[in-house]
């Protein structure tokens, strides 16, 4: 089995490595610094075995797969009555930086900055004055539930944790527009330093395969027997990734790959076939949606090679 599978990998890893289209993101000046070349694939089975090939150990940051995560915790916290109340479910069709949100007010789904914003300022105290101090404290439970879903400690990149908050004009307008229409019951800027925190988490791809794979597992990470999500809150966050998971390609992407996923302009992309495995992928160079092109490519192969598509009939 091993060797099967191994021998697939290099398959897949030579087939998709060949494209060299697209380009890496450098509207947060240090995203631009990485190697584009940089490819790395793990697989993460329900038994906890990982498969890994090419760039496997080298870390990047999160990004916006941090989006599911900060949702599964904040579900977590404080249940789907108080988070639904502030964030929809509903596919937004629109870029992730979209200043828009429902009739209700709320941002359209956690998926896209507004509703990740909105995700972390329930993560913090509802006053309008949050301490810097109470902001670290609140990043460290979240570096302590992130880290417990990848098996080991995550830590921060400062230089793109500087650079994102330097550059985060667009991200401030979408804060403090929720904040005008009364969403957001905390300081809108501790909100913002915690959302470009968890963004500027270092990840490797053997630790989004066994994200995906805790997910996959309904919430128990398969690696430390943990229990880290609420199975029903894993439920929700892989209904939320499957419409709304790769930002404006997400029909596109239901229908041809059919995996649960979510995607980071790091170049990152988790994938998980519930029940089953979760899928880690590495390589920066972004399509115009801001998706990282070989990894969208990978995810097809894997797809269509081992029937993977959720909705797989045969
Ligand atoms: N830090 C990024 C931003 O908000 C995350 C973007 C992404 O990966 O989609 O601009």
């Amino acid at each position: 089995m091993a060797s099967l599978v191994d021998r697939y990998l290099s398959h897949i890893t030579t087939a998709c490595t060949a494209d060299r289209s697209g380009a890496v993101a450098d509207y947060i000046p240090e995203l631009a610094q990485v190697d584009p070349e940089g490819y790395g694939l793990s697989l993460c089975m329900h038994d906890g075995q990982i498969y890994s090939r090419g760039d496997s150990t080298v870390e990047f940051t999160i990004q916006s797969i941090s989006k599911p995560l900060s949702y599964a915790m904040a579900l977590n916290r404080l249940g789907y009555v108080r988070v639904d109340e502030k964030i929809g479910v509903e596919p937004s069709g629109e870029a992730f930086n979209e200043i828009s949100v429902d009739d209700r007010m709320r941002p359209k789904n956690p998926m896209i900055n507004a509703g990740a914003i909105q995700t972390v300022s329930l993560l913090l105290p509802p006053v309008r004055d949050v301490s810097a101090q109470t902001v670290g404290h609140v990043f460290d439970e979240l570096v302590t539930f992130y880290s417990a879903c990848a098996g080991r400690r995550l830590a921060l990149d400062s230089a793109v944790y500087g650079s994102e908050a330097s550059t985060g004009s667009r991200n401030r307008a979408i804060a403090y527009m929720l904040d005008s229409f009364g969403v957001m019951d905390t300081d809108p800027e501790a909100a913002l330093d915690l959302y470009y925190r968890q963004c500027s988490l270092r990840v490797t791809t053997d630790d989004l395969a066994v994200i995906g794979a805790t997910l996959a597992n309904g919430g128990a990470n398969p690696r430390t027997g943990r229990q880290v999500i609420a199975q029903e809150v894993a439920q929700r966050v892989l209904s939320v990734m499957t419409t709304c998971g790769m930002y404006d390609g997400a029909g596109d992407w239901v229908t041809s790959v059919g995996l649960p996923a979510k995607s980071g302009v790091g170049g990152g992309i988790l994938a998980t076939l519930p029940g089953q495995l979760g899928i880690g992928i590495y390589s920066p160079r972004l399509d115009r949606h801001g998706n990282s092109v070989r990894g969208i490519d990978t995810c097809r192969h894997l797809s269509t090679d081992l029937g993977l598509h959720m909705f797989n009939l045969n």
